[in-house]
């Protein structure tokens, strides 16, 4: 830039700022320039084609030109100017806009000193006079200059030159081998790649079996009349996957794989932000402690030690799905984050399942081994709503529950603890029931209203505790399901049933329907279907004598419902919809599903008797489900009265505490054999 005056136009309309920026000049630059000054765009284009110019100063908000389009008007009549555009001081992002539409650079009028305008002004030229050289040689390279060539072809980088349309015009041989074609193949073909206006840019190409990911820098210029780009890839995967490899590695616990603490923080910031968008989500934080794993260490050696932690940490692994995560946060503890569990009592079975799971034996070289452990259980939102809190909270459970034995869990909260403890003392004693056969079914009758005799028992399961007396499913029953005990008592119940049923049968008692109530978590066993086959080939039991009663709630999966109904259906078993009307959307389910039978739920029954609104209900049900070609059952009649309205609302049959209340098997049998008329 010695020795030759720069030439700059300076195109702006407010003279104030024309007199600052030539002060500033006149400061920086001394006599090294010769400044024109003109106030219109049509003015300085005029200029520019008859004098040569180094550089414009252009305000893009001039009286005959507004905004980017001032740029560009000026840039596509002189292509190789170098212009650095003069914004106001709220027009920010317009400076960086005219930026990546090729202005050099762009100066906030108010904001800019002698200093900053000087270095603008001798960046811009010279580097506009590099992308002249550097487009005079490309031009060469592309008109075969082979010298160039082949310093090109030597160079490790890829070079590709791509024109104004995209395609590739040269290609050295690095570039041809990224690309894995000859250079004669890459050339006149499109490149393929966006290319940013920034200037060192990440791509990614898949055309291997791995993905190769470039880096790519890129300058543009004027070759022939139009923009160029050129382009220098260099092969980064190795440097990429060394730097993924040091990201995972700064997040997992080498040994396990798990999570380390650092990583499990965002885990649980993550979990606590998804979860606090749900109504009734949680977050279930468990700690849990190994215990005597260095007694481990000490009699086997660490590299055994190692090989159980890493067992360990795989049959964690097993409870964690979807946001959930799992980490080893020091020698012997680890954390599990769960945010899918919805009920509390969710969160006591897992905490024993994860017990049971990880105290079961270990085959380690030859050798078994079992553990012991504890947990400590922490619940956003109901203990605390930060994440450091939580995990705190969970290890201070841990320790305080520590002392009162091994494998055993603990609430930070007192009152889950307190229900934990009354929820795990129901499912071992019903455990225990079970085995025990404490377990035992009573017989409901169903009485026909048209031949006023017993068509069908509804089995209802009974359990004789020791010190409470007689419990009834409610008390238990949910317990079994969390439990999945349910599986073996349903079967249970199923065979029981099945088996009365035909002995009263072989008695020679007229046939009777005998219904069975089934739970959510049996429908959902793959297996059902062949059980209910296999009971009734091992009890002799003819399908259309049992009943299998199902809530308007297990069919909201829809899918497996509607395949377990048809299965009943091709075998030729019954199947009723029990409580109807207190589960949602009743009528399209009716529809949709292979019912036979519908139970009128006792709340309908006992709402009868307010008047004639309630009473019309039980009407419409009653119709509607004769539309459908259902029997109708009226669940809970207590009463003489009522039972003569469902006579003269034409409902099918009744059963209740008026008829008769669950009775044990002999008295059932007894009954039976009575053939009694009821009222
Ligand atoms: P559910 O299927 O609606 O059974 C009818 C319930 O109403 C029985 O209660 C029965 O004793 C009671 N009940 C019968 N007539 C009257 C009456 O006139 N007035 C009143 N207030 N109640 C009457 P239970 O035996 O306590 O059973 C409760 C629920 O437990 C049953 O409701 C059923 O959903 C479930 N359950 C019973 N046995 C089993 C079983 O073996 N497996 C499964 N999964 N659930 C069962
Ligand atoms: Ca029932
Ligand atoms: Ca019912």
């Amino acid at each position: 830039m010695r020795g030759k005056k720069l030439t700059i136009l300076l195109v702006e309309d407010d003279e104030a700022d024309v007199t600052r920026l030539q002060r500033m000049l006149n400061k920086g630059l001394s006599d090294l320039f010769h400044l024109h000054h003109l106030e219109r765009l049509a003015d300085g284009i005029i200029f520019l084609a008859s004098h040569p110019t180094d550089l414009v100063l252009l305000d893009l908000r001039l009286p005959d030109s507004h905004g980017l389009e001032t740029l560009t008007s000026l840039q596509t009549a002189f292509p190789n100017l170098p212009i650095i555009v003069l914004t106001g001081a709220n027009d920010d992002t317009l400076g960086a806009r005219a930026v990546e539409n090729g202005a050099q650079d762009y100066l906030v009028k108010d904001n800019v000193d002698a200093e900053r305008l000087v270095q603008a002004i001798r960046y811009a030229v010279g580097r506009q006079q590099i992308l002249n050289r550097l487009a005079e040689a490309m031009k060469e390279v592309s008109d075969g200059n082979t010298l160039l060539k082949q310093v090109l072809s030597f160079i490790s980088d890829g070079v590709v030159i791509v024109d104004g349309a995209g395609i590739i015009r040269f290609a050295n041989t690095a570039a041809a081998a990224l690309f894995d074609i000859d250079s004669e193949n890459l050339v006149d073909s499109p490149f393929g790649f966006p290319i940013t206006v920034e200037e060192r840019a990440e791509v990614r190409m898949d055309h291997g079996e791995q993905p190769i990911f470039l880096e790519m820098r890129s300058v543009k210029f004027q070759w022939g009349g139009s923009g160029a780009t050129l382009v220098f890839l260099r092969d980064v995967t190795e440097q990429k996957q060394l730097q993924d490899n040091l990201v995972y590695l700064a997040q997992r616990d080498p040994l396990t794989g798990l999570a380390n603490r650092a990583s499990l923080m965002d885990y649980l910031k993550k979990a606590i932000a998804n979860v606090s968008q749900l109504k009734n989500g949680l977050v279930a934080v468990f700690f849990l402690h190994i215990d005597r794993l260095g007694r481990i260490n000490d009699t086997l050696g660490h590299a055994m030690g190692d090989l159980l932690l890493k067992e360990i940490a795989k049959r964690l692994t097993i409870f964690t799905r979807g946001d959930d995560n799992a980490a080893r946060v020091s020698g012997d503890e680890f954390v599990v984050i769960l945010s899918n569990l919805t009920p509390l009592e969710g969160v006591s079975s897992v905490a024993q399942k994860m017990i049971d799971r990880l105290s079961e034996p270990y085959f380690l070289q030859g050798n078994e081994w079992e553990i012991t452990l504890s947990i400590g259980i922490s619940i956003y939102p109901n203990d605390v709503r930060t994440p450091e809190t939580l995990l705190e909270y969970a290890e201070m459970a841990l320790h305080r529950g520590r002392k009162s034995g091994k494998n055993t869990y603990h609430y930070y909260s007192p009152t889950l603890q307190a229900k934990a403890k009354a929820h795990l003392e129901v499912e071992n004693s019903l455990r225990a029931a079970f085995h025990q056969q404490n377990l035992f079914l009573v017989y409901q009758p169903i009485v026909s209203l048209s031949t006023r005799q017993i068509v069908a028992m509804e089995v209802l399961l009974r359990w004789k505790h020791a010190e409470m007396g007689v419990l009834s499913p409610s008390q238990f029953i949910p317990v079994a399901e969390e439990t999945g005990m349910i599986i073996k008592i349903g079967t249970w119940t199923l065979l029981q049933a099945c088996a009365q049923n035909r002995a009263w049968q072989d008695m020679g008692l007229s046939p009777i329907t005998m219904a069975v109530n089934l739970s959510a978590i049996q429908l959902k066993e793959p297996d059902f279907i062949s059980v209910v086959t296999r009971t009734l080939n091992h009890t002799g039991l003819a399908p259309e004598y049992l009943e299998l009663e199902m809530t308007e709630s297990m069919m909201q999966d829809t899918e497996c419902a509607l395949r377990v109904l048809r299965s009943l259906h091709e075998i030729g078993v019954l199947s009723s919809i029990d409580d109807f009307g207190t589960g949602y959307s009743s009528l399209s389910h009716l529809r949709q599903f292979p019912f036979d039978t519908l139970k009128i739920d006792i709340s309908f029954i006992r709402n009868m008797m307010r008047g004639e609104d309630d009473r019309n209900l039980v009407e419409t049900i009653i119709t509607m489900a004769h539309n459908f070609r259902l029997r109708t059952i009226a669940e809970g009649v207590e009463t003489a009265e009522q039972l003569e309205i469902l006579q003269s609302l034409g409902c099918d049959e009744v059963q209740g505490f008026f008829l008769s209340k669950p009775l044990s098997a002999d008295a059932a049998t007894l009954r039976l054999s009575e053939q009694t008329h009821f009222f």
